[in-house]
């Protein structure tokens, strides 16, 4: 049992204000793994003061000092690599190999890389008879959830760190373990005090409390659109900063002069990692009508692959969800795909054999779905693919941005050039055009209903500062 039971605010481990905590499950089990501290109003008070009064040295901090912490930040994540991956194979139910690779060496990688960034960014311009000066916004409040949970918090914590910015995060309550490891490793980094404190506890507590607090700058939020309207609502108050980075339904559109085979099972992998709860998960592939039966019969054969096991097995690519409150959404959309008309191909809403406790589903394949259909409109963030047919390229663009969200997608062509060119008719924030790799570097986020800003690379440190022009004179 692991039990947390004090905050890191103002560089120190101090107890909450409150009593209650949260209980957080292991998703392999269904099993109480530990507790958390369930955080109040007052608690996000102290940290906020703390955020504050740091302010002034770290955004005066020169950049090239504050880089040497990320980097230092980014090994000490390293040294502890394992612990992490472990952590959160079991907070989140990710396959352990996986959880190594993305879940913790994402973030080693993007604290390391924001060093770099820190170091190599241009704080100011020149514009005519102007200085333009990029300061950094404030103090930010930073808001997580569970699915890639320190990634999340990478993505914003050390940009913010970097355009010299103070934090308090409030991470996932599904999913908060590996936030102290995170917090451990910036205390043994020696950042100064107050520069990044951390309060667990719930989002319409902790969450609401940090958004609503006039002291902090600017909010940057990734979860659900349900929760990102919540928070521009309140945010809109002081007319605060916010960025969103929200859900997805995105759409493979694999073309008739495509690799079918490699298109179906690159659809395929893009769709289940981590079981589908992945914001860019490629849930909706659209085929052209006359290839149907072989691409629906390629994705059958695809999903094979994915038999659901223990996330700490070396073997197991397909682990379970992360909470009891997936589990039984996921179910409800498989039911409600079957009662709208669309063919289940493989999977269902049945527990998978000899995997009761956890929070386990089949792998699930949906054909001949209409894009009005219920589970092609709503994000399910779960392993629920729909095959989509259409009859022309034009009708597969149609299709693939008649949905209220813009995350991203993928194209598929023999024709590079084709592909391209499908891909830029597409609003959506990142597209992979014939499996193009994902890139740490390039912007992430999302057009519509998935939020606006970006993460990542220098777009990403973009987000954190303010423009202040000084007009000099000739
Ligand atoms: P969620 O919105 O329920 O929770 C996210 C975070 O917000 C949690 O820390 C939660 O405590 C907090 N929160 C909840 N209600 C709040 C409120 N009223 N005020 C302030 N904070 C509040 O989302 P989740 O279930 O943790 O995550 C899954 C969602 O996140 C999916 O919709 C997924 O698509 C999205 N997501 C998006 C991206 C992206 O970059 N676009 C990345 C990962 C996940």
């Amino acid at each position: 049992m692991l039990k947390r039971d004090k905050l890191f605010i103002g560089g120190l481990w101090v107890a909450p204000q409150g009593k209650d905590a949260i209980e957080v499950h292991n998703a392999g089990t269904g099993a109480v793994m530990g507790t958390v501290p369930a955080g109040t109003e007052r608690d996000i008070d102290a940290a906020v003061a703390a955020a504050s009064a740091a302010l002034p040295a770290w955004s005066a901090t020169p950049a090239e000092k504050r880089a040497e912490y990320l980097q230092k930040i980014s090994d000490g994540l390293k040294a502890r690599a394992e612990e992490l991956a472990k952590t959160i194979a079991q907070e989140v139910g990710m396959p352990i190999k996986l959880a190594g690779r993305i879940q913790a060496g994402l973030p080693i990688a993007n604290f390391g890389n924001y060093a770099k960034i820190a170091r190599d960014f241009k704080y100011e311009d020149r514009v005519g008879n102007s200085i333009v000066v990029k300061d950094p916004v404030g103090v930010v409040g930073a808001i997580t959830p569970w699915n890639y949970p320190l990634h999340q918090i990478a993505l914003k914590v050390a940009p913010a760190l970097a355009a010299g910015c103070t934090v308090v995060l409030k991470p996932s309550e599904i999913a908060p373990f590996n936030a102290f490891i995170l917090a451990e490793v910036m205390e043994a980094a020696g950042l100064p005090k107050g520069v990044f404190n951390l309060v667990t506890g719930f989002g319409p507590v902790v969450g609401e409390a940090l958004v609503r607090h006039p002291k902090v700058d600017m909010i940057s939020f990734t979860g659900s659109t349900r929760a990102g309207k919540r928070i521009s609502e309140l945010a809109a108050q002081q007319v605060k900063r916010v960025a969103l980075e929200l859900g997805g339904k995105s759409a493979s559109v694999i073309l008739e002069d495509a690799d079918l085979a490699a298109a179906v099972k690159g659809t395929v992998n893009g769709c289940y990692l981590n079981s589908g709860q992945t914001c860019t998960a490629l849930t909706r592939m659209l085929v052209p009508a006359s290839k149907y039966e072989e691409a629906a019969k390629l994705a059958v054969e695809a999903a094979k692959a994915f038999t659901p096991g223990d996330p700490l097995s070396e073997s197991t690519r397909l682990g379970p969800l992360s909470s009891q409150m997936q589990l039984d959404r996921v179910r409800d959309y498989i039911r409600k795909g079957v009662a709208e008309g669309a063919e289940l191909l493989t999977g269902g809403a049945d527990t998978p054999e000899g995997l009761a406790g956890g929070y386990f589903v089949k792998p699930t394949i949906f054909g001949r779905v209409k894009n009005s259909m219920t589970i092609a409109q709503e994000e399910i963030f779960g392993p629920v693919l729909s095959i989509i047919p259409f009859k022309d390229e034009a009708e597969a663009v149609a299709i693939a941005n008649d949905s209220p969200y813009g995350l991203a997608g993928a194209v598929w062509s023999k024709d590079d050039a084709r592909a391209q060119s499908v891909a830029r008719r597409i609003r959506a924030g990142q597209i992979d055009v014939n499996g193009g790799a994902f890139n740490m570097n390039a912007p992430f986020g999302g057009f519509k209903q998935s939020g606006h800003g970006r993460e990542a690379g220098v777009y990403g440190l973009e987000e954190f500062l303010e423009l202040k022009s000084l007009q000099l004179r000739g």
